[in-house]
């Protein structure tokens, strides 16, 4: 089996194999891919936020989306190989760690006989000593239960923020892409969020111009965002991948249609995350230091755990260290801040 691994070997391997054994077919189904594929720990990545994969492929089968039939069936990393990967990263010196994978949500269902999930590995591995932030990636709307949403207020390593892919606002389009909700869970599950997380920032991710999807539809979306009150929000517009179903779907959406539901609701966007932010100013927050914002080395920027962008004076020596800020003003959703 030749993975991600040696991926830069595949041409060596493949003719290596066909001088010894002739021509053969040597590239595996993937649905019929069944265990996770280990991955070395990344090296050296600034020691600032690395990516922890806990879990590869997807069972859903979203109509617009190729992910499962391209990367299969959810395989999910043994805890024991993720709590390892953990801990080396963090001794290597990273600060922030982020679950990351297809569909980490499903994590844990595919391992015979263990009774765990998203919820119960945030909890072990919040618990990772001198781990200082661990970041969720996206999580579907269904996938989020109050056992996940106690485990991130319940560890002060687990950032507040959650990115829970939207895709639509409008329920008979949710519907066509065979999502597992309507804007009136999606809702319901929001206002739970933010009634157990204290200031917790929640971010999107929208399909403009999904087949058949009329202005009324589009407006839809348009009101449940704002309702949503996001920190902010990815805008895509719907192109067809072949094999999908959505690609068969014969109501297709103007290219023009399209980039005028998107300038609309990345309008909209900004103006959340303004908002967001703006609420933010007079607050002290902890801000994980990057990089030198623009180049001035002056000025450095760094994320908060609700991942607000923070730029503040500073320099080299604070790269990678978690600094105390006070918010003192906006631009745009960009924070102005000074160390304290
Ligand atoms: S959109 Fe996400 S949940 Fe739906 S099929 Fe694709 S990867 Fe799976």
């Amino acid at each position: 089996m030749v993975g991600t691994k040696d991926r830069s070997r595949i041409v060596s391997l493949v003719e290596n194999y066909s001088k010894d054994n002739g021509p053969v077919n040597v590239v595996e189904d993937i649905m019929l891919s069944d265990s996770f594929e280990e991955l070395p720990t990344p090296g050296d990545q600034g020691k600032t936020r690395a990516f922890l994969k806990i879990q590869e492929g997807c069972n859903s089968y979203c109509s617009y989306c190729i992910i499962p039939y391209a990367r299969g069936p959810v395989r999910s990393r043994l805890p024991e190989n993720v709590l390892k990967a953990a801990e080396e990263m963090v001794a290597q010196g990273f600060k922030e760690l982020v679950l990351t994978g297809i569909h980490i949500g499903a994590y844990g269902q595919d391992l015979p006989g263990r009774d765990m999930d998203l919820a119960w590995l945030v909890n072990r591995l919040a618990k990772v000593p001198g781990l200082k932030r661990l970041r969720l990636g996206s999580v579907e709307p269904h996938d989020i239960n109050f056992a996940l949403i106690n485990a991130v207020a319940d560890h002060g390593n687990v950032c507040r923020h959650l990115h829970i892919p939207l895709q639509s606002g409008d329920d008979r389009i949710l519907e066509k892409m065979k999502r597992r909700y309507n804007t009136h869970e999606f809702e319901r599950l929001i206002t739970v969020i933010c009634d157990n997380i204290d200031g917790v920032a929640i971010t999107s991710d929208v399909i403009v111009g999904f087949p058949g999807e009329t202005e009324e539809m589009f407006l839809n979306t348009m009101r449940t965002v704002a309702r949503a009150r996001f920190a902010g929000i990815h805008v895509f517009k719907y192109s067809p991948r072949k094999g999908t179903p959505a690609a068969e779907y014969t109501d297709q959406i103007s290219a023009q249609d399209k980039e005028s539901r998107s300038k609309r609701l990345i309008d909209l966007g900004k103006e959340l995350s303004h908002n967001f932010a703006f609420q933010q100013v007079g607050r002290i927050v902890e801000v994980l230091v990057e990089q030198p914002h623009e180049q001035d080395l002056e000025l450095w920027e760094g994320h908060t755990d609700t991942y607000l962008k923070v730029i503040f004076p500073g320099d080299q020596s604070l790269k990678g260290e978690i600094v105390r800020v006070e918010l003192i003003g906006t631009e745009e959703s960009l924070l102005k801040g000074i160390i304290i």
